[in-house]
């Protein structure tokens, strides 16, 4: 049995941990995917509740696997995290959702939404990502104001402040922020303070219990009102039913992406979407 030691960050700090073989293999499997340009963006529309116009897309990873299809990011974002390999291959994803982004300039409705990309914690303290997204926005010629970063909560607790500098150094640029997977897993708030945030994304999780479900629907209020007092746009994420969005309107939530608007979507199809879904 092969084993590899790899060096990794956990909640701030270096750690060492032994990959099993079978992770080892999956390792190396995604270093090849990413040379063999395996990996491909689709783009999730995000509506805005007021106007129902498309607001939005975020830019979520695929892996086309030759033998085992198309791999959902949950089975491999992780271990591309354990062995450092998210730092290129976010650079790439950043890379390609910006220069798709730049692409429909000249779409009427695709050429003024904003694409948002997730960003790995660990990406952040690679130390070169503002100037690798500088860079990206200029080769490419997308707006700063066109591209929201999408962090998650652990990125800001047990942050030692490093992490607030570089969000506001994206804020400066002009670049805007969302906070993914808002209310599950910690509950330190004190970040909320002093990271420039744009956005609040309720997790699915939260919003898979509305309506009807009394707990679920007072904490999906409170986040509401917290984030609209600190000056961020609600946006709801995984809606399914009409049910759940029009609770989600009513408590005023801003915006909405889920499967009952439209599921993640190849770049190629999203002029389509466009004329069917906005007239
Ligand atoms: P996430 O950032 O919370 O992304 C939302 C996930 O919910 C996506 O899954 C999306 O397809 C799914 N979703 C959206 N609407 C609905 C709905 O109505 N119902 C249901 N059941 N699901 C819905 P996906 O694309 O499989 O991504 C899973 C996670 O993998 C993402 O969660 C994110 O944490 C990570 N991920 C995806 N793409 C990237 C990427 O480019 N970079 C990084 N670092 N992580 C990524
Ligand atoms: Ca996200
Ligand atoms: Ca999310
Ligand atoms: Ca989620």
């Amino acid at each position: 049995i092969y084993t590899l030691s790899v060096t990794y960050y956990h909640q701030g700090q270096v750690s060492e941990k032994v990959l099993p073989a079978t992770d080892m293999d999956f390792a190396s499997q995604v270093e090849t995917a990413l040379d063999n340009q395996q990996f491909f963006m689709m783009y999730q529309p995000q509506v805005d509740f007021k106007t129902g116009k498309l607001k939005g897309v975020e830019a979520l990873v695929r892996w086309r696997h030759p033998e085992k299809g198309i791999i959902s990011p949950e089975k491999f974002i992780r271990v591309a995290e354990l062995t450092g390999l998210i730092v290129p291959l976010g650079k790439w994803i950043m890379q390609t959702a910006c220069a798709q982004a730049a692409q429909w300039k000249d779409h009427p409705v695709l050429g003024k939404i904003e694409v948002s990309v997730n960003v790995s914690a660990l990406q952040l303290k690679s130390g070169t990502l503002v100037e690798e997204i500088m860079q990206i926005l200029q080769d490419t010629g997308l707006a700063p104001e066109r591209l929201v970063i999408e962090l998650t909560e652990s990125s800001f607790v047990q942050d030692d402040g490093e992490n607030a500098r570089l969000m506001h150094q994206l804020k400066e640029a002009g670049i805007k922020l969302a906070i993914d997977d808002f209310g599950t897993g910690y509950s330190c708030l004190s970040y909320l303070r002093d990271i420039p945030g744009d956005y609040l994304k309720v997790d699915r999780s939260f919003v898979m219990e509305l309506p009807g479900h009394n707990k679920a629907e007072a904490v999906i209020q409170a986040i509401v009102s917290l984030g609209k007092s600190l000056d961020y746009r609600i946006i709801a994420e995984g809606v399914e039913t009409q049910a759940q969005a029009d609770f989600l309107k009513s408590i005023g939530c801003d915006i909405v992406q889920g499967f009952l608007y439209a599921k993640p979507l190849e770049a190629d199809a999203l002029p389509q979407w466009v004329s069917v879904a906005q007239p």
